[in-house]
């Protein structure tokens, strides 16, 4: 291991990182998939459902204040067979949808709710949720153009509303850019796909080799689960993630 000592502080995070994720994906008695919460399988059922729908891959969840799911929605942007009235338009947020599905009168209690979506809000759904009254806001992939997650003290008002925007797991952001990433036709998610060049540049580059594959087009045509495409990119990105960073370390 004295080979070791010759990589960078950054690169000793990273491999360390990465050796952690093959821990946790390749070798635990439970697969990542199954340790969810079920609010997040059904966010990432409601993004593949979006992918198979041949738009961009993200999904939204609401809970009550009784941790029910009250509310769902996924993105229909570039869906052109989806009925809904947000379909084709730059409205069709997984979280629009979500949150138009829930009537004042029905929902006296929506300052207690929690909004849960695998990619960061853009400014128009931060915007809405804000209105909404929701305060809990739970995102899975950071959004480096539109995300909007600053936003929430920048006015007074805005402020007062007291919206907290909180980022989850590192292996539920892998998975979201992945899944983007192979939707990279679309102008949006290509804007993504450079903010991520930086920070997860090996994320991306995965999402790419994937998409070249055809593994989702074959997932797709397989009638495979989100469970075990979820559990499948895991434990490949982590496996060929740490052996590309062994190789690197075992030719200095
Ligand atoms: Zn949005």
């Amino acid at each position: 291991m004295l080979r070791v000592k010759y990589l960078s502080e950054m690169e000793k995070i990273e491999y360390l990182n990465l050796w952690i994720g093959f821990k946790r994906a390749v070798e635990g008695r439970t697969m990542v998939w199954e340790k969810l919460d079920e609010c997040w399988k059904e966010v990432f059922r409601q993004s593949w459902e979006s992918y198979k729908n041949g738009t961009i891959p993200v999904g939204a969840v609401i809970l009550n204040e009784k941790n029910e799911i009250v509310s769902k929605g996924r993105n229909v942007g570039y869906d052109s067979k989806c009925n809904h009235i947000l379909a084709g338009t730059a409205m069709g947020h997984a979280e629009m949808l979500a949150l138009m599905q829930l009537k004042k009168e029905e929902h006296p209690n929506i300052e207690k709710y929690k909004l849960f979506v695998s990619l960061e809000p853009c400014p128009m759904c931060f915007g809405s949720i804000m209105m909404t009254g929701i305060k809990d806001v739970f995102f899975a992939a950071t959004d480096g153009t539109a995300g909007s997650s600053v936003l929430q003290d920048i006015t007074e008002y805005i402020e007062s509303r007291g919206v907290r925007v909180t980022k989850e797991s590192g292996d539920m952001e892998v998975v979201q850019i992945v899944l983007q990433t192979s939707r990279g036709k679309f102008t949006p998610v290509r804007k993504s796909i450079e903010t991520w060049e930086g920070e997860h540049r090996g994320v991306v580059s995965f999402g790419n080799k994937l998409h070249d594959e055809n593994y989702f087009k074959i997932a797709i045509d397989n009638n495979i689960d989100i469970s075990e495409i979820y559990n499948g990119i895991l434990k490949r990105y982590y496996s060929e993630s740490l052996q590309n960073a062994y190789s690197n370390v075992a030719s200095i």
